[in-house]
């Protein structure tokens, strides 16, 4: 009988550690993502879960069966790494051995090894499982990895416990209509579409919370910043003083994560080419000086997506930054939160962070005080029953409290400058789409 330990667990090297074995032979298992000739020799581009590597097969150098090698074929390697100027990361490996581990049916509908796919967004979700090892396409998706790493470690530094919410719930405070619906065991039960309502009733024992989980929507929606299925970075705090320190820490976790990104994701922003910005401060202003930037009539109950494209020109042009607050919308599309004590009281202590030009953030200031909240149930029409178990949480008692979400998707194709939001989503969920 063996005994498992868990010790030596083995990585594909990094290439930091293989620059560090110049000189010397080295293993790596990888999938042959290119084959070039030049000359009296091969170069056999090899693709880990991260880098292409540049190998040299030399006949006469390498024991392995080159006419058996194709691309899109696993295999195990071995060969010597040399310093060479010209290669990815500064080296390539000259190869003495390899292995075929397996080898492909068929051929990929396009060039994998291609800097730029040069297909549609629909053409790559129909072969989904194809485009994805393209270095590019896959390289936002290391992008989302650390924004969620990110948003981890930050909110875990900052006092925030993490939980896990069901997705499966009967509790749905935002409009049946656009939920999923669903039978659970001769039930009713819908797909959440947010976290709200849990880790609202978590603050009252966890104080600050933050999920990063799914959220659905059931909207017919067919657009370029909308998915039926998106991942949602929740957070939720006790005693938040006002909105503003919901957006301190929105502000201080996305400068977190660019520098996080930054440092360790250099080699997904170098394929993508891109710079991520630079976050000092992020402008707030509120939704009716909002209307009057965009010169629109003050009756407008929210504001759509051509002005949030022109109040984040405004604010480039303005303060230099694509990102702005706008607090305190008016309570008609936001019933649910705490209404403005001061100033104009029908305007809601709620607010979205829009970058250049599309929402990624709402957060508010929520009501926990049980009489108001049944009251505005009462007026609002609602069928109280359906809200009993919410309401049980504040019959218990539950500290002021407010919190925001953001949507990754949204943030990282700002973050990127894509154009639609699939290019940030591994297999999307949207109106056309349920496979793969
Ligand atoms: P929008 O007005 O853009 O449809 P929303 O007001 O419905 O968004 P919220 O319910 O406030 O959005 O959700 C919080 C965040 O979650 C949004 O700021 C956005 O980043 C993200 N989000 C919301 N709906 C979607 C969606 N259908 N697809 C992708 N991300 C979404």
């Amino acid at each position: 009988m063996e005994k498992i330990d868990g010790k030596n667990l083995k990585h594909t090297l990094t290439p930091e550690e293989i620059i560090t074995a110049e000189g010397r032979e080295i293993t790596l298992c990888a999938c042959v993502h290119k084959i070039k000739k030049s000359g009296g020799f091969y170069f056999v581009l090899l693709r880990t879960g991260r880098y292409v590597y540049q190998t040299v097969y030399r006949a006469g150098k390498c024991k392995g069966d080159f006419a058996a090698l194709c691309e899109g074929a696993y295999i195990s390697v071995s060969g010597t790494v040399k310093k060479e100027e010209r290669a990815p990361y500064g080296f390539e490996i000259e190869l003495t051995d390899f292995e075929i581990l397996s080898k492909p049916k068929s051929e990929c509908p396009f060039d994998i090894s291609a800097s730029h796919l040069g297909v549609s967004i629909e053409t790559s979700m129909e072969h989904r499982f194809a485009a994805l090892r393209n270095p590019e396409e896959r390289a936002a998706f290391k992008i989302c990895e650390g924004v969620t790493t990110a948003f981890s470690s930050f909110m875990q530094k900052n006092g925030f416990t993490e939980i896990h919410t069901p997705k499966l719930t009967t509790l749905n405070m935002e409009d049946k209509k656009h939920a999923f619906r669903l039978k659970y065991f001769g039930e009713t039960a819908y797909l959440a579409q947010s976290p709200q309502l849990y880790k609202q009733a978590a603050v009252a024992f966890f104080e600050r919370v933050f999920e990063v989980g799914s959220a659905y929507r059931a909207d017919k929606h067919n657009s370029t910043r909308h998915l039926n299925e998106f991942i949602s970075l929740d957070f939720e705090m006790a005693y938040a003083a006002g909105l503003h320190e919901i957006m301190a820490v929105i502000t201080a976790f996305l400068k977190h994560a660019i520098k996080y990104l930054n440092k360790n994701y250099q080699n997904e922003l170098q394929i993508l080419g891109v710079t991520l910005p630079e976050i000092k401060t992020i402008p707030c202003i509120t939704f009716n000086e909002a209307l009057e930037i965009l010169c629109k009539p003050k009756k407008q109950p929210d504001l759509d997506p051509t002005d949030e494209v022109k109040i984040c020109k405004w604010a480039r042009e303005k303060f230099k930054t694509g990102l702005i607050f706008i607090e305190k919308f008016p309570q008609k599309k936001r019933p649910f939160y705490v209404m403005g004590s001061k100033g104009n009281p029908k305007l809601t202590e709620t607010f979205d962070l829009i970058f250049d030009g599309k929402e990624i953030a709402s957060g508010s200031l929520r009501l926990h005080d049980y009489d108001e909240l049944t009251v505005k149930i009462k007026r609002m029409g609602i069928d109280e029953a359906q809200y009993a178990p919410y309401l049980d949480m504040f019959l218990c008692g539950m500290p002021p409290h407010g919190g925001a979400a953001i949507g990754l998707e949204r943030l990282v194709m700002q973050l990127l400058g894509l154009d639609d939001i699939r290019q940030a989503t591994l297999f999307p969920r949207d109106l056309h789409h349920i496979t793969p």
